[in-house]
């Protein structure tokens, strides 16, 4: 009984921060800090699973991505500690990592979309595993997109973010490798989406300079609710 109490209080939290806009776009004053990542105190590898985790039993962010694209970096940026697998041979098994960050929630680590090497069929596969994540999980608070900040957004980038927008996702995309682009590109790549999309919330990161973390770690507080 405890249990589902405290279930449900996540829940009410949710609603009620729901449409709360708590984003800020670029980098923060202290651009290169990382206090409030270092809230992240305890971090454990939970599971990987290959099939969705829709039944989680605390909330959880996801970052997602195609292959390449800075993922691994990040969440090992974020959480301060290498604990996401760093490839520049992107695997072929589909798995969802889940990370359990001080025992209060998880962070999602989803497999690279839009991977060319792929079969169809594991594309496929990927994108009905993904999707009954997103779609059916049960407290999914927030969706970090990860765009290479030095190229257009990719078709298969759009998609992502189209299908997000079409089921009233809360996301945000965090522009990654911002230490080897130039400002003129990202600006155009902003603009690209905002275009297609409207006002989005983006952050502008970079973990080789650990660039923009601190905002992404505070937005990660803000929207799981943990201050
Ligand atoms: P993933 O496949 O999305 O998990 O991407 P990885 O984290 O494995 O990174 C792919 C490549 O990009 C690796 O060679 C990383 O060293 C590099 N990389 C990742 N983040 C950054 C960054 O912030 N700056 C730069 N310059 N390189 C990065």
């Amino acid at each position: 009984n405890k249990k589902r109490t405290y279930y449900k209080s996540w829940r009410v939290m949710r609603i009620s921060n729901g449409e709360k806009n708590t984003g800020h776009t670029g980098y923060d004053k202290k651009q290169s800090g990382v206090d409030n990542c270092l809230k992240f105190k305890s971090v454990i590898f939970d599971n990987s699973y290959d099939s969705s985790p829709t039944r989680l039993p605390l909330p959880q962010v996801a970052f997602c991505g195609r292959s390449n694209v800075g993922k691994s970096s990040l969440i090992n940026a974020v959480l301060s500690r290498k604990i996401a697998y760093i490839s520049k041979n992107p695997g072929k098994t589909i798995l969802i990592n889940t990370f359990l960050v001080n025992e209060n929630f998880y962070l999602v680590d989803l497999p690279g979309y839009g991977y060319a090497k792929r079969s169809k069929e594991m594309r496929n596969r990927w994108k009905q595993t993904i999707e009954e994540y997103l779609q059916f999980s049960n407290m999914l608070f927030h969706i970090f997109v990860l765009i290479d900040s030095r190229h257009t957004p990719l078709k298969s980038d759009m998609e992502f973010i189209k299908w997000l927008k079409f089921y009233n996702k809360s996301f945000s995309v965090v522009f990654t490798k911002t230490d080897k682009s130039k400002q003129k590109i990202i600006a155009e790549n902003i603009k690209y989406l905002e275009k297609e999309f409207g006002k989005i919330t983006y952050f502008l990161t970079s973990s080789k300079q650990k660039k923009g973390l601190n905002r992404l770690c505070e937005f990660i507080f803000e929207k799981i609710n943990i201050v």
